[in-house]
């Protein structure tokens, strides 16, 4: 290769994970490229993730409050759905981050190459790009960032009416009837969007559980406030054959019984895979688990010595400041500083209405180690905030290690749950106790000030503040 083909670090894919390890490479001085094989940098987080769900999912709830708020006293007429504007807004949203993306990349002089990447060996990639066009490019180091992708069922047919998230955030009309397969966060995201806009929703869920290991008490509001999204929810239960007609998607669920529906949407969220299987990895000994996850050490590096591999390409949580934490970890350790992934929890966050935030250990994770929590629960029922706001449902939880007394835990149910979990994780990281967190003072009326009030709970000296 030529010499400007040659960069010290090049990574592979420009999601979250990939532009941030970038950037953060460049910041330090080595020169470096991002191989993406769309047009935009951003990955699915930006482009077909995180932010159009977010921009969707904003208009849904705002959609939903102006209904709820008929209760205060006043009243708006019925919704006028603007689909084409609503896809403008979305797309608006993403074009103004990718653009930005665009922006910092130049900015920091990391050159940006189009195209499908490929080992060809330690220290070199082929890059095909549009048509039969392809280059070699030399690496000193280089980062696996290639993300993941939805789950495909084999069970379902190939056609426009049966799609993942990708599909359903294109929003090309709204169903009357929409199946949604897994009530993971992002069947149950498009599932608000959806039901928001005046599709009838179904669920199917192969676990006994929607968010399965997210704390009951959680998920008993979420369920209880979306309920009228949903004419069946089946849980323990799978699709078991589907069928295409010209009226609709035919589908057996099959769980203690077999039920035969017709529908006009069927959105596939069971789950996504880590793109690893295309990269030649085997040419330069890169290891992966059964599930196509590429393996890691705590410095993101894999079993080839200058290779780093960050994201939902490594599994865990398959979230986008998961990736993002791990891409600066694997640059500073490529530019040669002491980094490691030492992160004890990573925040979790289902932006449905209401929100349900978690992080840390879950009261069954506790107990299934055989270890001694105590929880504090503070409802939102006794927060001044909360009632004043409509959301008096929402519930604040922190779990305690009985031995240590520090914070291994927590989860919020209500508006802007996921905005107040960093506190919580915070908490976590510092090795706080109830006291620590209790006698922090918190600005009133807040909701976040429930946070406060759960710790004092635990301390048994909870203030009647309201
Ligand atoms: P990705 O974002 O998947 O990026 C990988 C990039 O690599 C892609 O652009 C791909 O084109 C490129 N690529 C792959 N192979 C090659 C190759 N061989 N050559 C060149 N380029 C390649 N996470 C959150 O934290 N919060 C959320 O609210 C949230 N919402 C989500 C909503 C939806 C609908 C979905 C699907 C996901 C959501 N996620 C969310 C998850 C989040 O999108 C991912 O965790 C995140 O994008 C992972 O980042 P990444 O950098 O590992 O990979």
């Amino acid at each position: 290769a030529t010499d400007h083909t040659r960069y010290d670090l090049v990574v592979i894919g420009g999601g979250p994970g990939g532009y941030s390890a970038a950037f953060r490479a460049a910041d330090t001085g080595l020169r470096t490229a991002i191989v993406e094989r769309y047009g935009t940098l951003g990955g699915v987080c930006l482009n077909v993730g995180c932010i159009p769900s977010k921009a969707l999912l904003h208009v849904a709830a705002v959609r939903e409050e102006a209904e709820r708020i008929a209760d205060m006293g006043i009243r708006f007429g019925a919704p006028q759905i603007d689909l084409q504007a609503l896809r403008t807004f979305k797309d608006g949203t993403v074009t103004r981050l990718t653009d930005g993306l665009n922006q910092m990349a130049a900015a920091r002089r990391v050159t940006v190459i189009r195209g499908t990447a490929k080992f060809v060996s330690a220290t070199r990639l082929e890059v095909a790009g549009e048509g039969a066009s392809s280059q070699q490019i030399d690496f000193g180091q280089c980062i696996i960032a290639t993300g993941s992708r939805a789950v495909q069922l084999a069970v379902l047919p190939k056609d426009g009416r049966i799609v993942t998230s990708t599909g359903a955030l294109s929003l090309r009309s709204i169903p009357g009837r929409m199946l949604v397969i897994g009530a993971g966060i992002i069947g149950l995201e498009m599932a608000t969007v959806y039901s928001a806009l005046g599709a009838k929703i179904d669920l199917v869920e192969r676990l006994s559980d929607i968010l399965a290991g997210v704390d009951a008490d959680a998920v008993k509001i979420w369920r209880s406030r979306n309920a009228h999204r949903f004419e069946h929810i089946d849980l323990d239960s799978s699709v078991s054959t589907a069928a295409v007609t010209p009226d609709g998607v035919t589908v057996a669920i099959t769980g203690a019984s077999v039920e035969t529906r017709s529908y006009d949407l069927v959105l596939q969220s069971a789950g996504r895979v880590p793109n690893s299987g295309e990269l030649g990895l085997e040419r330069i000994g890169v290891a992966i688990d059964p599930n196509g996850f590429i393996q890691v050490d705590e410095q993101m590096r894999t079993t080839a010595r200058n290779v780093f591999a960050i994201g939902d390409v490594v599994g865990g949580s398959m979230l986008a400041h998961k990736a993002v934490h791990e891409g600066h970890v694997a640059a500073e350790v490529a530019a040669g500083k002491p980094a490691a992934f030492t992160a004890k929890i990573v925040p979790n966050v289902a932006y449905t209405d209401p929100e349900i935030a978690w992080v840390g250990k879950s009261v069954r994770d506790v107990a299934e180690s055989g270890g001694k929590i105590r929880s504090a629960k503070f409802p939102w029922a006794a927060s001044g905030r909360a009632i004043a706001s409509g959301a008096s449902y929402g519930l604040t939880k922190l779990l305690f290690d009985v031995e240590t007394g520090r914070i291994v835990g927590g989860v919020i149910v209500g508006p802007h749950a996921g905005d107040m979990i960093g506190e919580i994780c915070l908490a976590i990281e510092m090795g706080a106790d109830a006291i620590d967190i209790g006698k922090t003072i918190h600005p009133h009326p807040t909701l976040g000030e429930t946070i406060g009030m759960a710790a004092e709970v635990h301390e048994g000296i909870c203030t009647d503040l309201p």
